[in-house]
């Protein structure tokens, strides 16, 4: 269990990156979602113990990370947002150098945990291949082997899917699940259904602060019912979202379809629908927009 208490943050610049942030992160997937600019790289950072905050604590299984910072990095892997490989070496040159570097000094051991990552990852067909050859899913699957070394108790992602198509993505979440069973795994990500197919606990953050966490299928149960669904002409869409906290819009074919938050339905073109994850995330989001201003335009 990963702990985060009062987890707090302000750049140099003025922006409070995180104010106040209460996590309990059990083990498993954890989905940590929110929009740019919420903070979830700066708190994926300061787990990762690579930037301090400016109060707080974050402790493993009674281990203070940011009081040991050493033994805190033996027990944590790390996939960054921007992940650098040197382009011109090879995959299993480059994990064997990141081995090193984690301290698996004997060189037979280092043999056979780089072979067992890069099939895990299943990279070992191309491990000869030059990482600047490979695609952003290998590259991001590469990312999780260079993670895995040291059987770390906690793993952090930081939204790995943004550039994948998506049957690499697929692929990337797969792996993800299968070694987020006995381990702390959080991903950050801005993409909701990366948390549905994959999390079974989550947090929403926006603005440095978590508005929400715990399991999605809670947080959908406590929307059911709740969610309204009308197809509008595109003119009608202001006054619909002046009049009403519209969750979400989408097109189709070329329609707004609209999903609107209320205890009825709005007017007689609303049917009700079933609410998702979606809906939960634009509803947290809806809270945190200046909602008393557009209701007094
Ligand atoms: P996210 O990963 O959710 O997009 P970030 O943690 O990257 O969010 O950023 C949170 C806020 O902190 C943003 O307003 C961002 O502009 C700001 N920020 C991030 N890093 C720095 C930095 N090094 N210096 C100043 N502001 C920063």
């Amino acid at each position: 269990m990963l702990q985060i208490r009062s987890l707090s943050k302000t750049y140099a610049n003025g922006v409070q990156a995180l104010k106040d942030v209460d996590l309990d992160i059990p083990r498993g997937m954890f989905g940590l979602l929110g929009p740019n600019g919420a903070g979830k790289s700066t708190l994926m950072r300061t787990i990762a113990t690579l930037q301090e905050p400016d109060g707080g604590s974050i402790v493993l299984d009674g281990l203070d990370l940011l009081a040991d910072k050493t033994a805190a990095r033996r027990t944590l892997g790390y996939l960054p947002q921007e992940f650098g490989v040197y382009p011109k070496v090879s995959a299993e040159d480059m994990l064997n150098h990141f081995a090193v570097l984690k301290g698996v000094t004997a060189r037979g051991e280092r043999k056979e945990l780089v072979q067992a990552l890069l099939q895990q990852v299943n990279l070992w067909q191309v491990r000869k291949r030059k990482l600047g050859t490979f695609s952003g899913g290998m590259r991001q699957r590469f990312g999780i082997a260079q993670a895995l070394i040291g059987k770390p108790s906690l793993i952090i992602v930081d939204e790995p899917t943004a550039g994948l198509d998506p049957a690499e993505r697929n692929r990337f979440l797969n792996l993800l699940a299968e070694i987020g069973e006995d381990t702390v795994v959080i991903l950050s990500t801005h993409i909701v259904e990366d948390v549905t197919d994959l999390c079974p606990r989550m947090a929403i953050i926006a603005s440095g602060q978590v508005r929400l966490s715990g399991e999605p299928r809670e947080a959908i149960r406590a929307l059911d019912g709740r969610v309204w669904k009308k197809t509008v002409d595109k003119a009608e869409l202001a006054g619909y979202e002046q009049a009403h906290t519209v969750l979400s819009t989408r097109l189709v074919a070329g329609q707004p379809v609209i999903h609107v938050l209320g205890d009825a339905a709005p007017d007689a073109g609303f049917v009700p629908v079933p609410a998702d994850l979606e809906d939960v995330y634009f509803g947290e989001l809806r809270k945190t927009a200046p909602v008393a201003a557009i209701a007094g335009a």
